[in-house]
């Protein structure tokens, strides 16, 4: 596979390399991201991959794959609701589903790419779908974009390959690692642990983005309480998720917000360095 053009976390990219090793891509593929654009770059490749004609797919420089990537090929369909509705009618289904049955116009393959499946296919909807999953056409692949494919049918989620890409891979990578050591450091017992990793703060390019971070965390803890999925880092939501009782971690949240808005007010970030250490301890601490 060719991934120059491409920006694919290294799991993303070992999973496409192992289907493209075994010559088994899959007819049906959900790609589920926070990140809209991410999901549409990849099911993007992934159509390119599917009508190349060049060697190392897809090569991005044949007819084929400029098509593709213009979203200007015969053969590969983004699905969109009618207008004024937000969801697929069923009728839409059988159309796309007839039209798959009709050979390719100028490819040796069919796409079909729906955005935002997890919202916009019903459960009826998914049902007609799911007949046609169960025998797929010959060299026809189906794309479910979404945010959350807990929200599709289990029926169609056995009977596609699920390709997550992680959302950290949107933020910056000292940003990310100083956000989960200050995580850390609010778990630790140790003052000077939490104090050392907030000391990041004075970076003041990254502070607001090193926070952010550091609320999305909290959340993860927040959603592992109650039975949500994880959006940042599920292993830390965890930990934070057996130390922490739900009312201290939005206590903590909104502590983070509170830190947020004083850094766009210009506040002396050594300062506010040391409070928000003194806050999170005693938020911790607290009965
Ligand atoms: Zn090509």
């Amino acid at each position: 596979m060719n991934f120059n053009d491409f920006n694919f976390d290294e799991s993303t990219k070992q999973t496409l390399q192992t289907i493209d090793t075994l010559n088994r891509m899959p007819h049906a593929i959900i790609i589920e991201s926070k990140d809209k654009e991410k999901s549409l770059e990849l099911a993007s490749f992934l159509s390119m991959w599917a009508v190349c004609t060049g060697k190392n797919k897809p090569c991005g420089i044949c007819e084929q794959c400029h098509k593709a990537k213009e979203k200007a090929h015969a053969d590969i369909k983004y699905a969109y609701p009618e207008k004024k509705s937000k969801t697929y009618s069923i009728d839409q289904m059988r159309d796309i589903l007839k039209d798959s049955f009709i050979r390719p116009n100028e490819a040796n393959a069919k796409v079909y790419i729906f955005e935002e499946a997890d919202n916009r296919l019903s459960a009826v909807v998914q049902n007609s779908l799911l007949k046609l999953l169960e025998e797929p056409p010959q060299n026809v692949f189906f794309i479910l974009l979404c945010e959350n494919s807990k929200k599709l049918l289990i029926t169609i989620l056995s009977r596609c390959v699920l390709l997550r890409i992680k959302s950290e891979q949107k933020f910056d990578k000292f940003a990310a690692q100083s956000a989960k050591e200050i995580v850390h450091g609010i778990l630790s017992a140790r003052e000077y642990e939490l104090l050392k990793a907030i000391n990041t703060l004075c970076d003041k390019e990254k502070s607001d983005e090193i926070l952010s971070i550091v609320k999305l965390i909290l959340r993860d803890g927040l959603a592992i309480l109650s039975g949500a999925d994880c959006i940042f880092d599920e292993e830390l939501g965890k930990i934070i998720s057996t130390h922490m009782t739900k009312s201290k971690i939005l206590e903590m949240i909104e502590l983070t917000e509170a830190a947020k808005s004083k850094i766009t007010q210009n506040i002396n970030i050594n300062l506010l360095a040391t409070w928000l250490c003194g806050e999170y301890r005693r938020i911790s601490w607290q009965r």
